[in-house]
């Protein structure tokens, strides 16, 4: 029987039920049982809790790996504590400008990208001043 035919023969709070009736976010199931249940089982809880997991796990070693690459690449240019590098040294060893971990703003309103401890700052004509701050 259709949904819609069983609901005119059911009394009230059992079409309630029907039309409210969700399915289980892992297996797609009908979920039977009180409705404020989001699982059809702890199973099936557990393994879509776990997917969640694995999903945000990914996606923060893959910003992680990004903010590394970042920093190896700053690290690699910057021999001591300050230097000046053309946009290209950085763009053409694939450095990603949308990924630091924090940023500094001097007294002046300049604003510096860190990643980890290596931070740069946009100047002229395509040019980036790099710093090291002695973090330990
Ligand atoms: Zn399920």
């Amino acid at each position: 029987m259709l949904k819609k035919e069983m609901a005119n023969v059911l009394p009230e709070n059992f079409k309630i039920g029907i039309m409210m009736q969700k399915s289980c976010p892992e297996c797609n199931e009908p979920i039977i049982g009180r409705a404020d249940k989001k699982f059809c089982s702890d199973m099936c809880r557990n393994a879509w809790n776990n997917k969640q997991k694995r999903k945000e796990n990914n996606y923060m070693r893959k910003v992680n790996g990004i903010l590394r690459k970042n920093r190896q690449i700053l690290d690699e240019l910057i021999p001591g504590d300050k230097h000046t590098v053309h946009n290209d040294m950085l763009a053409k060893r694939g450095f990603n400008f949308s990924f630091f971990t924090n940023t500094y703003t001097t007294k002046t309103g300049k604003v510096y990208y860190f990643c980890y401890e290596i931070g740069y700052l946009p100047i002229d004509n395509n040019f980036y001043a790099l710093v090291r701050r002695n973090e330990k």
